[in-house]
């Protein structure tokens, strides 16, 4: 099942509490890899003053506190970290993390790059200031506020007569099939963003659409909403640049998901859990 909120253990403050002195989780960032300690295991260094790090920070971020730890992320143009510690791309440290770090470590790295894309005003190009009760940036001159780039997506099982439409992208891996998603577009809702793709990609209406759940999903600034639906009508016509392939499966010809690192490999478990023979 979906995990359940970290924000029973997080909380997501944006102005830093400065008596609070116990040691801090950085998430130190060089381009997109993260400085990970070792150790015994993998972890996010813990500790009180970045100094002893021996690296310099461009710019830093509060991120508000784990269990009463703060949270601090920044970015560095050191690529030689000391020894027993290594930068490690992020998405390759799902499973080392613990889940909690694992997410704190997804937000830290799109809040950075945010950052560091957003220096100057889009709207006149003056330097920009960060904004001190909100996670936003503010332009002094012409008052143009930027906040951190979001780009929904949305993914869905779609069902007929007990079957699951599984598709082959023109990306990613050969001959592994996956769910039918793309991005939503400006001006439309979550639901036409679905219908829109789905008949794009592979030619079919689809009705019945319920929200499954939804994923942060920071390569490099998605939310994946998750979503059911049923097939309604048509024939499966690939679109051929998107979509190479695309067929429907009953629960026995799926092969398992190489990873249970997204939102898919959930939506295919409920399938599974819902569809599987008695
Ligand atoms: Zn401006």
């Amino acid at each position: 099942m979906l995990r359940e909120s970290i924000y029973k253990r997080y909380n997501p403050v944006v102005t830093p509490n400065y008596k609070n002195n116990s040691p801090a989780y950085w998430f130190i960032f060089n381009s997109d890899k993260l400085l990970i300690n070792r150790g015994k295991d993998n972890k996010i260094p813990f500790i009180k003053d970045l100094k002893d790090l021996n690296i310099s920070p461009i710019r830093t971020h509060y991120l508000g506190t784990l269990e009463g730890h703060p949270c601090k992320c920044t970015e560095v143009s050191e690529t030689n970290a000391l020894e027993g510690m290594a930068f490690i791309d992020l998405r390759s440290l799902y499973k080392m993390l613990d889940e909690d770090l694992f997410l704190l470590a997804g937000r830290a790295i799109q809040i950075v790059n945010w950052d560091k894309n957003h220096q100057f005003c889009g709207k006149c190009g003056s330097l920009t200031k960060i904004m001190e009760n909100q996670i936003a940036k503010i332009c002094p001159e012409c008052g143009f506020i930027s906040h951190t780039r979001l780009s929904p997506a949305v993914i869905t099982a779609i069902i007929k007569n007990g079957k699951i439409l599984m598709a082959k992208h023109s990306y990613g891996l050969k001959n592994r099939y996956g769910l039918i998603a793309g991005f939503i577009e400006a001006g439309e809702t979550l639901e036409e963003g679905i219908k829109r793709e789905v008949m794009e990609e592979v030619g079919l209406k689809v009705n019945n659409i319920k929200y499954f759940g939804s994923q942060p999903w920071p390569f490099p600034n998605s939310l994946m909403i998750g979503f059911t639906a049923n097939y309604e009508s048509g024939e499966i016509n690939v679109d051929g640049k998107e979509i190479i392939e695309a067929k429907w499966f009953n629960v026995d010809e799926l092969t398992p998901m190489p990873s249970k690192i997204s939102i898919a490999s959930e939506l295919i478990d409920w399938y599974i859990e819902n569809f599987s023979a008695e």
